[in-house]
């Protein structure tokens, strides 16, 4: 279900947003293809030849209102082609004829960006449009570099963005459009106070594009105070998580929860995993554990320098790694086509994390449905609930004999794998 409502016009105070409702049917027209949207023929062209065939709701909702100017903030489940949604409209916009940076977009980690920027550039290709990625962890002087060469778009974290507009060599008083990507997270790692001061160096008169899998009360304020009337896009009532992925809990006591991953995939056999723990020393102290059972098994998260996340994520694209274990702001905003299962090792601290992590699978560039595991302890009941709250559905319970809680009852015989010599057998293919 699409949701459109109108906000009211945004001043730089703090107060609540009202929002009036509209019906969805008269303010969306319904847009199954891209040429009725109005495109050029350059953006048309370059969408063909991304393979994208017909838009994705968000696109079909927010495209044609983003193109008239206005502000826009975009709620949709990840994975839903949101990174078009705001870029074609941002294509569409600039004058390619200028040498000015017209679109700054901030994303809240290094992976992100560098994806955003990679789909801006295949989608800029008939503009010849060379986006820069402004990013902490690599090397300054490039980046400098591309900003000398005057691209019109610029996607990076803030951390470095303001870093650059400090040195004075990236100057925002000519942009157009600012797109808040992923605004959500961005509060959360506590990028506010950077998001504030970028906005402030970009003119008033601007379009702003705010997108955001959730909508908690910063990011509603974060709207209120940086846009003006914005269009509010609601694609998130219908299902928070995609229809493509199927969601199981498994009850398991805190100390099996290795036996019972480790019985996991062999039965699951993912084509590629992501197992997300809560902690970068438990992400690395399981990537111990399994690297020794299961070849192909890597870790990604904040700690480890750009250079080896670099190659831990090519190795992953390429499939050389065929397990990935991450924690949750790096492991946010990977989007690989193949990765078949999600496992969240431990229970995500916030309820939105669950969403993000959960929409690493079942992406739409992907043709399989994902499935998705959540092991919780009987602690973790209400964590549980929560997450099922939050996303409107309930999970479904999957067991593996041997490996349930202990609940008050007879007396189960527990079947300790971990104690077998089960290396020869822990492969699957
Ligand atoms: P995003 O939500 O932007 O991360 O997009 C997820 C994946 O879907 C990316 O691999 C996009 O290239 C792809 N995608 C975006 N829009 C479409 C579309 N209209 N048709 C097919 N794939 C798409």
């Amino acid at each position: 279900m699409t949701t459109i409502s109108e906000g009211t016009t945004c001043t730089q105070t703090e107060s609540e947003p009202t929002t009036t409702e509209l019906g969805a049917a008269e303010d969306t027209p319904e847009y199954s293809d891209f040429a009725s949207m109005g495109l050029s023929e350059e953006m048309l062209r370059a969408i063909t030849g991304m393979g994208f065939e017909t838009p994705t709701p968000i696109q079909a909702a927010f495209v044609p209102h983003a193109l008239t100017g206005r502000d826009c903030i975009g709620q949709a489940q990840t994975g839903t082609g949101k990174t078009a949604a705001f870029v074609i409209p941002i294509l569409e916009r600039i004058d390619h004829s200028s040498q000015d940076l017209q679109a700054i977009v901030l994303t809240p980690t290094r992976e992100l960006s560098e994806q955003v920027a990679a789909e801006t550039a295949r989608l800029a290709v008939e503009h010849h449009c060379d986006p820069a990625c402004l990013v902490g962890g690599r090397p300054l002087g490039r980046q400098v570099d591309h900003l000398n060469r005057r691209p019109a778009i610029a996607v990076g974290t803030p951390g470095r963005v303001i870093d650059l507009i400090n040195r004075r060599v990236l100057d925002l008083s000519k942009v157009r459009v600012a797109v808040l990507d992923e605004a959500d997270r961005m509060l959360d790692i506590g990028f506010r106070p950077d998001i504030e001061r970028i906005l402030r160096h970009c003119p008033q008169q601007r379009q702003t594009l705010l997108l955001s899998a959730t909508m908690p009360g910063p990011v509603e304020r974060l709207a209120h105070r940086f846009m003006q009337d914005p269009l509010r896009i609601d694609l998130s009532q219908a299902s928070v998580v995609t229809d493509l992925v199927q969601q199981f809990y498994c009850t398991v006591d805190a100390n099996r929860k290795f036996g019972l991953l480790v019985r996991l995939l062999q039965r699951e056999r993912p084509q590629q995993a992501i197992v997300f723990r809560r902690t970068k020393r438990g992400a690395d102290k399981l990537h111990h554990m399994l690297s020794k059972r299961l070849p192909g098994t890597a870790v990604i998260h904040g700690d480890l320098q750009q250079r080896q996340r670099d190659r831990v994520m090519k190795d992953f694209r390429a499939e050389r790694a065929r397990l990935l274990i991450a924690t949750d702001v790096v492991g946010r905003g990977i989007d690989v086509s193949t990765i078949s299962h999600i496992i969240n090792y431990d229970v995500p601290e916030y309820c939105d994390d669950y969403v993000h992590r959960v929409g690493r699978t079942g992406r739409i560039s992907s043709e399989q449905r994902g499935r998705a595991f959540t092991f919780a302890t009987k602690e973790e009941g209400k964590q549980l609930t929560a997450i099922e709250m939050r996303i409107n559905l309930l999970l479904e319970e999957y067991t593996i004999d041997g490996f349930e809680a202990y609940r008050p009852g007879p007396v189960r015989q527990h079947v300790d794998d971990i104690t077998r010599p089960a290396a020869p057998e822990f492969t699957y293919s």
